[in-house]
């Protein structure tokens, strides 16, 4: 089975059709959570998961858009930009939001959008990090995202090591356990602008990364006409 992993899509729709028309064929999407936040199509992202089918989990922005958290936890620009996105969901939209959860498994995969033992807020950036991980799920591997930068982390040894695929890298899944980031599909923040995605091959074993230009400056000017912060306007075009 293939399968085309997306996280961290944040309102972006130009950057996901970017990322959709890349991929491969896929027989199933999961999604990592933030589809909403930062940026100004929550309602249109929302959409076009629905009409492909897609499974997943519910990120810290979404949870914050549905009033499941609150936004003291978010730096300024973070709650304007998410209570913006909370306003403008219809109803629908929110009641398939309100329908995802914090963990889901998939055969040999836990998804998650932080963390396997914080799934809500923890960032895994670090081996350290991930090794207390990978104690805290059953499964061969652990898909997460919340760090908008593609990253692996693979058992090895007793130790973890760390991989930061680029555009075309292929990981071959064997015996060993990994922790697997796609990267963020609205808004990189690895210095790469482009959209990022992973697909697996789950015959093949095999997870391999893509990147996508998209027309940023769509996005952009969506932005500035929703009055949604300056900041986040700037960054996309840095991928950081
Ligand atoms: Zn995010």
């Amino acid at each position: 089975m293939r399968v085309a992993v997306l996280s961290d899509i944040h309102g972006n729709r130009p950057a996901l059709d970017a990322i959709l028309a890349r991929l491969p064929s896929f027989d199933a999407l999961w999604q990592l959570g933030d589809i909403v936040g930062y940026g100004p199509y929550p309602v249109e992202v929302i959409a076009q998961l629905e009409r492909l089918g897609a499974s997943g989990v519910r990120g810290n922005h979404d949870a914050a858009a549905l009033g499941v958290i609150g936004t003291e936890w978010f730096n300024d620009d973070a709650r304007t930009a998410v209570e913006w996105a909370a306003r403008r969901l219809t109803e629908p939209a929110a009641a398939w939001l309100s329908t995802l959860p914090e963990t889901r498994l998939h055969g040999a995969f836990t998804l998650v959008h932080g963390s396997p033992r914080d799934p809500t807020w923890e960032y895994v950036y670090t081996a350290p990090v991930a090794r207390a991980c990978f104690e805290r799920f059953d499964t061969s591997h652990c898909l997460v995202g919340h760090t908008h930068v593609p990253l692996v982390f693979r058992e090895a040894g007793g130790g973890v090591e760390m991989l930061a695929p680029r555009d075309g890298a292929v990981v071959q899944l064997d015996e060993r356990r990994t922790i697997l980031n796609p990267g963020s599909v609205g808004q990189p923040r690895d210095g790469d602008p482009r959209a990022s995605a992973m697909m697996l091959d789950t015959d093949a074993g095999t997870a391999t990364w893509y990147r996508a230009p998209y027309p940023i400056e769509e996005t952009r000017q969506a932005m500035r006409e929703a009055r949604l912060p300056a900041r986040l306007v700037d960054r996309l075009g840095h991928g950081l």
